[in-house]
């Protein structure tokens, strides 16, 4: 019974009887019958139509043409046909590749199989689907889409013998291949050199340009190893003018260069000459203010125990200050409000 479900799973466009019967068909769906189910009327449809047939009123009503059955029934009465089954499920049938060439003809029941395994018409995946060849191919044409046209099936370089695959055989004939023979693109006569060979000949093949050795003076010249005696004795007294050209611009920038040199030097020694005396005008005043020399490293030792520190820092440097800083007292003041004139 199992083949007959897996012989039924083809659409029913596919399937075609070699002498068809109106039975085969559900009146409902209009597919091949998959299960058949037998009304007490006698007509048949598949189970999967069968809830269709059931109204409100909890009657079945068959399905075919009510001037031709008009009859009504209860699930309960309602049986699989299992003659019916086997007909279908023995009845001959096209292989669904008809349209495409296929002559073959079997029981519905072993059709699936045919179109699966033995069918020439059968759409297939390419061998090289793996690597990139995509789309369907004809079993039968399958051989001949390997060895002429698939970009991806391997192919042997008739040169080198490599392995390469269709698509980059060009390529690889073009640009890779160290065994083709080559005619040398300078033109210079050899026709059949290696790609191996042909690497180092270019470099010393005589038809090769080089550019004029003045070049770097501006000469624009580029001929054969040959025509370059000529060039070079032709041109002389060009090559001689475009090298003093070059050395009198070279001349120039080194003397340009100098000069700005020389004024950055002027202003560098104006500046440290600033510098001496600020330097020299803060000694003076520490002097003055008798500010211990080393006060900027005392101040940073007493910072990092801030703010404990700060008042007595504060206290300290209030002591050191010459008494004549500050405004004559007659009376000694509050501990209070000296602190508050002082940080005023
Ligand atoms: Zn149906
Ligand atoms: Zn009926
Ligand atoms: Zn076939
Ligand atoms: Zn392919
Ligand atoms: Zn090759
Ligand atoms: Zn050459
Ligand atoms: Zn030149």
């Amino acid at each position: 019974m199992a083949s007959l479900e897996l012989a039924l799973t083809l659409p029913k466009q596919k399937i075609e009887f070699v002498l068809k019967e109106d039975r085969f068909f559900c009146p409902v769906c209009e597919c091949v019958l998959r299960r058949p189910m037998q009304l007490p009327c006698g007509h048949c449809v598949c189970d999967g139509c069968i809830s269709t047939l059931f109204y409100s009123d909890g009657h079945g009503y068959c399905p075919m043409n009510p001037d031709s059955c008009d009859e009504t029934f209860a699930e309960s009465e309602i049986h699989q046909d299992y003659g019916l089954r086997r007909d279908i499920l023995s009845a001959a049938v096209y292989c669904p590749e008809k349209e495409n060439g296929c002559a073959y003809t079997s029981k519905l029941q072993q059709i699936e199989r045919h179109l699966l395994s033995d069918c020439e018409w059968r759409l297939v995946n390419c061998t090289f689907k793996d690597k990139g060849c995509d789309g369907s191919i004809r079993y039968k044409d399958l051989q001949d889409h390997i060895s002429t046209s698939c970009v991806q099936a391997p192919v042997v370089c008739a040169f080198c013998k490599l392995s390469v695959s269709r698509g980059q055989i060009k390529e690889h004939h073009e640009n890779i291949c160290t065994e083709i023979s080559l005619s040398c693109p300078y033109g210079c006569g050899i026709q059949s050199l290696k790609r191996s060979k042909m690497t180092q000949h270019m470099k010393e093949c005589c038809n090769r340009l080089l550019p004029c050795q003045y070049q770097i003076f501006g000469c624009a010249f580029k001929g054969k190893i040959d025509e370059h005696k000529d060039h070079e004795e032709i041109f002389p007294h060009k090559h001689l003018e475009m090298s003093v050209m070059v050395v009198k611009n070279l001349l120039q920038e080194k003397e340009k260069t100098r000069i700005e040199m020389k004024g950055i030097a002027k202003e560098n020694q104006c500046l440290r000459h600033t510098v001496n005396i600020l330097t020299e005008e803060i000694k003076q005043v520490k002097t003055f203010l008798g500010i211990p020399k080393n006060f900027a490293d005392i101040a940073l030792r007493q910072s990092r125990s801030l703010p404990t520190a700060l008042p007595t820092l504060v206290e300290k440097q209030q002591t050191s200050i010459p008494t004549c800083m500050f405004v004559p007292r007659t009376k000694p003041p509050k501990p209070r409000s000296r602190h508050n004139s002082s940080s005023s």
